[in-house]
C-alpha cells in the first residue's frame, strides 16, 4: 500500500532545525542577568530560547487566497482608565475563566512591565446570530500595549490558542512562552493568518528546571496532566509575590502517551512560600479522582477489537493522546486509520513529527476514495466531529452529505468525546440520524470512551496541598464551581478569608506587604465576536438588528420618488419575509402600502424639506407601530426611497 498521506503535507521547519536555531540562539544570548534580588538557590539562569524571522513576505501577502483566514483588527473600544496601580505592587486582572467553565485568561502586571497567561476562545452564545466564535475582550490593555511583552501558554487546546492569531497583531506581537507541541500547535494557527513571520517565539521544557527571567517577572512551566501532552501550570514570580496558575489540569498517573505531572516539582515550587494559586474548578463536585486515560485505551481496544465492520471514531483533533490510542489499536488489530478533517490531519502529522504519535507510516492515511478498496473489517475512520460548525465530518457522514463515506448497516461509530454543553441536542440528532442509517452506537454512557480533562476533588486536594498557598483564587468554573472548590480549600487549611471568589474584570493587586485585595472597581468586559472577516461586539448593530429578524421578520417598502417635487411617481412596491401567512397575504401587503404612502406623503406636506434620513425613521417608525395594532406582529420595516 502506497503512503501518501504525509506527501502534500509540506513541513518547512523541522523540529532539528528548531533545536539548531535555539542552539545558536542560546550561544549569541547570554543575557540571564537576573533582574530581582535572588534569594532561592535553587533558581537556575534559564537559557532563553528565541527564534525570530525578521522578514514579512509582501509577495505572499499580495497573493494572498481568500479562502485563507486573514488577520483581524480587534474592535477600536472605548478605552476603560484603570485606577492606577501603585509602585511596587503587583497587579492581576482576571480575563475570563471565573464567570464560567474555560475562557482562562489573565494578566500581570508589575510596574509597567506585563505579562499575560493563557487567552481564550469560545463558542458564541445563542444571542449571538451568525458569531463564530467568541475573544477575550483585550481592548483594556490595547492603551497598554507597549508594557506587554510576553504572553504565556499552558498547553495546546484550540480555545487557548487560536486567538493568537487576532490579537497578536493588536498587541505588537508580545513573544509566546510556552512548551513544544503547544508551540507547534501555535504554529500552525498563526500560518493560517499568514503572521508565523512576524511571532517571536521562546520553547519551554517543563522537564528542565528553567527558570525565564522574562523583564522583571520569574516564570517556570512545570508538568500536570490534560488531555493533550505538554500541559503545563506556571509559577509566576514578581518582586513582591509568587504565584502559581495551574489552569486546566488533572493528574493522570497513566496517561496515553504524555509524562505524569511532575509532583516532585509541584512539591518543590510548592516549598517557595507560594502567595496566590489559580487553580481549575471544573470538576469541583465530582468526588474521587478523574478516570485515567489508560482504561480509556482499553476499552477502546476492546471496541475495536471485537467489532466486524468498519469503525468510525469521532474525537475532537487536540485529543492527540487519544488518536494515539486509536491508531496503536489500529496496528494491534491490522487495520488501516484513515483521516478525516483538516484539523485532525494536521495534528496527527505534527504528532507524529514530534514524536507523540508513533506508528508505521502505512497505518495512517488521508481519508480518499481509496478506502473502497479495502474490507470493511480492516479500516478505521478517524473524524472530527466539533460541533463547532456543522460541516464537521461526522454530521456530513449523518446526513448523507459526506463525498466519500456514506453510513450503512455494519458501521460501528464511536462518539469518543463529550458535547459540549450547550451542544447537547445537536448531538442527540446527530445520534439518532446515525441510527436511522443502521449505525451502531458507541457512547460513553456505560461505557469507559471517554473522560473528563478536568482534575475531581481529591487531585485539587493533592494541587493545594502540593502548592500550599496562602491565598487561593478558583478559576475555569461556573459560581457553583468555583464556591465546591472554594469549600475544599477551606477543608484543607486556607482560611475562608483567603480564598477570593472574583468575577472577569476583576482587579487583585498585591501590595509590598504581599497582600491581597481586591480593588473596587471592575472591568466592564464585553463579549467580542468574530463574524467572518470581522471582529466586533456581540452587542452591536448588526447581531441586534438579526436577532429583530429572526424574532419579528422583515419588510422592504420602495418608494420611487421624483428628484425635485418629491412626489411618490407609481406604486409602491413591497417584499415581506415571514410575516403574512398564504391566505392572508394580499390584505397585509395592500394594508401596509396603504399606511406607508399616507406616511410619506402627510410627512413631506408638513415638512418639504425633511432629510431622507428622518424622513425613513418617521416612516419606519409609523408602519411598525400601525402593524404591532393591527395585526400585532413586529416586523422590522425597511423603507427605501429611489429618487428619478
Ligand atoms: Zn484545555
Amino acid at each position: 500500500m502506497s503512503n501518501d498521506f504525509f506527501d502534500d503535507l509540506e513541513s518547512d521547519i523541522l523540529w532539528e532545525d528548531w533545536s539548531k536555531i535555539n542552539q545558536d540562539k542560546r550561544a549569541e544570548t547570554p543575557d540571564f542577568s537576573a533582574t530581582i534580588e535572588d534569594n532561592y538557590e535553587f533558581v537556575k539562569k534559564a537559557p532563553i530560547h528565541t527564534h525570530i524571522k525578521e522578514s514579512w513576505d509582501e509577495e505572499k501577502l499580495s497573493n494572498f487566497n481568500n479562502t485563507i483566514e486573514a488577520p483581524c483588527v480587534f474592535p477600536n473600544l472605548k478605552p476603560q482608565i484603570l485606577p492606577p496601580l501603585e509602585k511596587n505592587f503587583t497587579r492581576i486582572i482576571t480575563i475570563g475563566g471565573h464567570n464560567e467553565v474555560g475562557k482562562n485568561s489573565s494578566m500581570i502586571q508589575y510596574n509597567s512591565e506585563i505579562l499575560i497567561v493563557d487567552g481564550w476562545l469560545q463558542f458564541p452564545e445563542s444571542t449571538m446570530l451568525g458569531a463564530k466564535y467568541c475573544l477575550p475582550d483585550i481592548s483594556f490593555l490595547i492603551p497598554l500595549k507597549d508594557k506587554i511583552k510576553w504572553i504565556v501558554i499552558t498547553h495546546g487546546h484550540l480555545d487557548h490558542i487560536w486567538w493568537l492569531k487576532h490579537i497578536l497583531p493588536t498587541l505588537g506581537y508580545p513573544t509566546i512562552y510556552a512548551p513544544k507541541l503547544t508551540i507547534w500547535l501555535i504554529k500552525k494557527q498563526l500560518e493560517d493568518a499568514w503572521i508565523w513571520d512576524k511571532a517571536k517565539i521562546v520553547v519551554t521544557n517543563p522537564d528542565i528546571d528553567w527558570i525565564f527571567n522574562i523583564g522583571i517577572f520569574r516564570v517556570e512551566f512545570f508538568r500536570e496532566n490534560h488531555n493533550i501532552p505538554d500541559a503545563c501550570g506556571i509559577y509566576i514570580e514578581t518582586p513582591n509575590a509568587r504565584l502559581v496558575y495551574t489552569w486546566d489540569f488533572k493528574f493522570d498517573f497513566t496517561p496515553s502517551i504524555d509524562k505524569p505531572a511532575d509532583l516532585t516539582k509541584i512539591w518543590e515550587i510548592g516549598s517557595r512560600w507560594i502567595d496566590l494559586l489559580l487553580s481549575d474548578s471544573t470538576n469541583s463536585l465530582k468526588e474521587w479522582f478523574t478516570q485515567t486515560e489508560a482504561d480509556i485505551g482499553l476499552e477502546l481496544h476492546k471496541i475495536i477489537s471485537e467489532t466486524q465492520g468498519r469503525i468510525i471514531i469521532a474525537t475532537f483533533a487536540s485529543l492527540i493522546g487519544r488518536i494515539h490510542q486509536i491508531i496503536e489499536s489500529a496496528e494491534r488489530t491490522w487495520r488501516t486509520v484513515f483521516l478525516n478533517g483538516r484539523s485532525m490531519v494536521e495534528n496527527v502529522r505534527i504528532g507524529r513529527e514530534l514524536g507523540y504519535v508513533k506508528c508505521n507510516p502505512n497505518t495512517v492515511r488521508r481519508l480518499t476514495n481509496a478506502i473502497d478498496s479495502m474490507p470493511d473489517d480492516k479500516v478505521i475512520i478517524l473524524t472530527t466531529w466539533s460541533q463547532w460548525e456543522e460541516f464537521s465530518g461526522l454530521y456530513r457522514m449523518a446526513y448523507g452529505e459526506h463525498p466519500i463515506i456514506k453510513i450503512r448497516p455494519g458501521d460501528s461509530v464511536v462518539l469518543s468525546s463529550n458535547p459540549i454543553p450547550g451542544n447537547e441536542r445537536w448531538v442527540i440528532n446527530l445520534m439518532n440520524e446515525l441510527i436511522k442509517l443502521g449505525a451502531t452506537l458507541f457512547t460513553k454512557d456505560g461505557m469507559d470512551i471517554h473522560t473528563s480533562w478536568h482534575a475531581s476533588r481529591e487531585e485539587q486536594k493533592i494541587m493545594i496541598n502540593l502548592i500550599k498557598p496562602k491565598y487561593f483564587m478558583p478559576a475555569h468554573g461556573e459560581l457553583f464551581m468555583r464556591v465546591a472548590h472554594k469549600k475544599t480549600a477551606i477543608s484543607l487549611w486556607i482560611s475562608d478569608k483567603n480564598v477570593f471568589l472574583t468575577d472577569n474584570g476583576s482587579v487583585i493587586d498585591i501590595d509590598t506587604e504581599r497582600k491581597i485585595r481586591k480593588n473596587k472597581f471592575k472591568l466592564k468586559l464585553e463579549d467580542i465576536i468574530v463574524d467572518g472577516h470581522w471582529i466586533g461586539i456581540a452587542t452591536s448593530h448588526i447581531i441586534s438588528a438579526r436577532a429583530q429578524m429572526m424574532k419579528s421578520w422583515v419588510v422592504v417598502i420602495i418608494f420611487k420618488v421624483d428628484d425635485k417635487t418629491k412626489a411618490l411617481l407609481g406604486p409602491l412596491k413591497i417584499e415581506t419575509r415571514g410575516l403574512a401567512y398564504l391566505d392572508e397575504v394580499r390584505e397585509v401587503h395592500r394594508m401596509i402600502i396603504k399606511k406607508a404612502r399616507t406616511s410619506y406623503e402627510t410627512t413631506i406636506k408638513d415638512i418639504p424639506d425633511i432629510e431622507e434620513k428622518e424622513l425613513i425613521k418617521i416612516i419606519k417608525k409609523d408602519v411598525e407601530s400601525y402593524l404591532a395594532y393591527k395585526i400585532e406582529r413586529e416586523p422590522m420595516v425597511v423603507p427605501s426611497i429611489i429618487t428619478v
